[in-house]
């Protein structure tokens, strides 16, 4: 039996904007979707005998004809509506009253509520959009910054896709030049050229090789870029996160390990979102809530990609803070308003006044520079999400595999076997494989009315 969620067979509804706003839309959309709205809209000619793409004034009507609202009503035939199906657009005025009298009226007419992500995985499952451009509809939704916006963008309009269309094209090309050998076997012929085929191989490599790399990027793009902020006691972490992201996050005092956890605020700077985290400061002592917050500043500083160290003018010494070489590391002067001599200073170091604003330009520029967003103004490809990476790194396992094979001159049936291994994970991420589990856990997580 068709779980419940796989079912296309219903009429859903369910409002697709969020309430508070001065219009509201109610979104039907499945085979009845034109008869149910014809129940309940009243205007200049029935929906059933209007065409596609056209927009209707009219009233909708209750059970005893009470007008609930003056609406305007949008209409999209089969197959050319956003799910595939027939589907009816209501605008009605932004009231929480009006859109749940009419939502209740579509369900005593014969609609079903939608759930979380229906409509756009009905689009899906119509072959409308491919499972990472409906993934890309979520993040773009969610996107809060430019570049959070424009990758999710880029995926949402197929470039992306088309990028994993063109690696499975590669890859059916070569399975089908050993599959092709092996028909032939008696004849011990051999169509795959085997340096054509490593040849291929290793443009094939290369290019899932660029698309796990760039999910560093990707993930920075649409999580934001962690920044860890971290001190001793009183340099003034505190104040230097409230100035960075212009408000009063984390409370700021004289008193030594006031801040006994970490605060985490963010900002943007140039399209990109940051999160910073004010740590509690590093320091020996025998308070245990201090000292659990000092274990999580260490764990803090581990899973950060920026480590922002600060010391004062009057005591401009680092004590050593242990990170990896895919973390920066950026040395920070605080407090140089009051700094007579700044002669002793490191030179690598960043002279700022967190108090009075400045040198904090300079600061943000160096955290900017970081991010490197310039593959993405040459439009490449850039993967951020996780499932996708995962299904891509098990693409690249299975592709030393059959590299391995091929070193070692196995035959081309253990060799095509592998090359569909990476074919079944390139297309876990388009979704041409894959369970009803993954569809249910990726839509659910959408908001009801997409
Ligand atoms: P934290 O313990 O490292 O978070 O330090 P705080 O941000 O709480 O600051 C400790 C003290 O230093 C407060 O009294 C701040 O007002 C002060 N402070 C912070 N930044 C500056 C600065 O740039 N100049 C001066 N003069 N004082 C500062």
């Amino acid at each position: 039996m068709t779980p419940e969620y796989l079912d296309t067979t219903t009429t859903i509804v369910a409002p697709t904007t969020a309430p508070g706003g001065a219009v509201m839309v109610i979104r039907l959309s499945g085979s009845r979707a034109i008869e149910i709205a014809d129940t309940l809209f009243r205007g200049r000619k029935r929906l059933c005998d209007a065409e596609g793409y056209t927009l209707h004034y009219g009233h909708i009507i209750d059970s005893q004809e009470r007008i609930v609202d003056d609406v305007v009503v949008a209409l999209f035939r089969a197959p050319h509506s956003y799910t595939g199906d027939d589907t009816v657009e209501i605008t009605t005025h932004g009231s929480e009253y009006i859109t749940t009298e009419i939502v209740r009226l579509c369900i005593e007419r014969g609609a079903t509520m939608a759930t979380a992500g229906e409509f756009t995985r009905r689009a899906f499952l119509a072959g409308k959009m491919d499972l990472s451009r409906a993934e890309a509809v979520a993040d773009i939704i969610a996107a809060d910054s430019r570049w959070s916006h424009n990758v999710a963008s880029t995926q949402m309009r197929g470039a992306y896709s088309a990028k994993f269309r063109e690696l499975r094209d590669e890859l059916l090309h070569l399975c089908s030049l050993l599959e092709l050998e092996l028909d032939f076997s008696e004849e011990d012929v051999e169509f795959a050229d085997r340096s054509t085929l490593r040849s291929l191989l290793d443009k094939v490599e290369n290019q899932i090789t660029s698309l796990t790399s760039s999910f560093t990027l990707g993930n920075a793009l649409k999580n934001g870029v962690t920044v860890a902020i971290v001190g001793k006691p009183n340099v003034g972490k505190s104040t230097l996160l409230n100035a960075l992201v212009e408000d009063d996050r984390a409370m700021v005092s004289d008193i030594a390990g006031t801040t006994r956890d970490s605060i985490e605020a963010t900002t943007v700077i140039d399209g990109i979102r940051y999160r910073f985290i004010d740590t509690a400061g590093i320091h020996t002592t025998d308070d245990k809530l201090e000292q659990m917050g000092i274990e999580r500043t260490h764990r803090m500083i581990a899973n950060a990609s920026i480590i922002l160290h600060l010391a004062t003018a009057d005591d401009p010494t680092f004590d050593s803070v242990a990170y990896d070489d895919k973390q920066h590391y950026i040395r920070v002067v605080n407090k140089i308003d009051y700094a007579t001599d700044i002669t002793d200073i490191d030179s690598d170091a960043l002279l700022i006044s967190a108090r009075m604003g400045t040198g904090l330009d300079a600061l943000r520029q160096r955290l900017r520079d970081i991010v490197d967003t310039s593959k993405l103004d040459a439009g490449s490809v850039v993967v951020t999400n996780m499932r996708h990476y995962a299904a891509l790194s098990q693409a690249l396992a299975a592709l030393s595999d059959a590299r391995r094979a091929m070193n070692v001159n196995m035959s081309g049936d253990l060799l095509s076997e592998d090359l569909r291994r990476i074919l079944h994970h390139i297309g876990e991420i388009t979704g041409e494989i894959t369970s009803d589990d993954i569809l249910h856990t990726i839509f659910s997580r959408f908001c009801i009315g997409k």
